[in-house]
């Protein structure tokens, strides 16, 4: 929301909306214009704008603030309606995040609820309660989630256009581990793995973002990539912190600039596929990384083998450790 806020002050200083609404200002000061109140009736000017801190003040009437804040005083709206005033795309993209936090939290909450999931996650060998939480991984049972958010207020239009329930009407996350995608905080989408049947992986409409936990390791002199949040999740909880997962051997545009404008090293740790698919991947990469000076280590993992399974059939961090040292440029 704070971001949204930022972007639609910098998008419209309060002056120019001011002018807009036909205020005329006398120049005050290097920064500064004075004028007739639009707030209070008043004759004398004492309706001051700071133009390079972007805020109002009248001495008249002891109202200052924002632009946010003189929208508010003038059209008698709240905050929220005061943002949906001064642009509707802005509001449409803060409830699109609030609508994925809750759904994010929802299915945090069932995690515990549903032993099948617990389960899966423990025979994929992620079982650290503390990571868990911090990466705040959920589980869709399906079939509750349209009630929960129908009942906090959202209409149906809402979440169908978030990708979240079906034109049937049922939810689009069925028996499905569940991963919100940042950045930070800031929620862009949700990464669901069955743990039954249905396709293995599944995306709300939209981008997946960046890389995975980008900012947590944008800094380090070497990252490890990898193309799954599974094996993210093994290598973090076997202590690598310097991991960053892409969610598929594709890169899109955001996320190879992040590689390129990032740490100097890049050891890329994708699957041992049967079908040579995560190898052919890594060596498109490599060249492609390199063309932009970053070097670029490709770790070799056991035939058929991808870092999460490297780990569930019991090697630990220091074979790993060996691997990244063995890894050839
Ligand atoms: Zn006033």
């Amino acid at each position: 929301m704070g971001q949204h806020v930022e972007r639609l002050k910098r998008g419209l200083p309060l002056l120019k909306y001011l002018q807009q609404q036909n205020w005329t200002g006398q120049r005050a000061g290097r920064f500064e214009y004075v004028g007739l109140c639009p707030l209070h009736e008043e004759t004398r000017p004492s309706f001051y704008v700071n133009t390079r801190k972007d805020v109002f003040y009248c001495h008249g009437c002891g109202q200052g603030g924002d632009l946010i804040r003189f929208v508010q005083l003038s059209r008698q709206l709240s905050f929220r309606q005061s943002l949906a005033y001064l642009d509707p795309q802005a509001v449409q993209a803060a409830d699109s995040t609030a609508l994925l936090e809750q759904t994010a939290a929802f299915y945090q909450q069932q995690l515990d609820h549903y032993p099948e999931a617990v389960s899966y996650l423990h025979r994929r060998g992620i079982h650290d309660p503390a990571l868990i939480r911090e990466l705040r991984i959920g589980y869709a049972p399906g079939g509750n989630l349209r009630r929960y958010l129908t009942l906090q207020g959202h209409s149906f239009a809402v979440l169908r256009r978030a990708g979240l329930i079906n034109a049937q009407g049922t939810d689009a996350l069925y028996q499905r581990i569940v991963f919100p995608l940042g950045p930070g905080e800031h929620i862009v989408n949700l990464y669901g793995r069955s743990i039954g049947v249905a396709f293995a992986h599944r995306f709300l409409p939209g981008s997946k973002g960046g890389l995975y936990a980008w900012e947590k390791v944008r800094h380090c002199s070497a990252v490890i990539l990898v193309e799954g949040l599974f094996d993210y999740a093994a290598l973090r909880q076997a202590g690598f912190c310097n991991v960053t997962c892409s969610l598929g051997t594709h890169l899109n545009t955001d996320q190879f600039r992040q590689l390129c404008d990032g740490p100097p090293t890049v050891y890329v740790a994708f699957d041992d596929d049967a079908n040579q698919s995560g190898q052919r991947a890594t060596e498109q990469l490599a060249h492609q990384l390199a063309a932009h000076g970053v070097s670029v280590r490709r770790v070799l993992l056991p035939e058929r083998h991808d870092p999460n399974s490297f780990f569930v059939q019991g090697e630990d961090a220091h074979r790993f450790h060996s691997l990244l040292e063995a890894a050839r440029p």
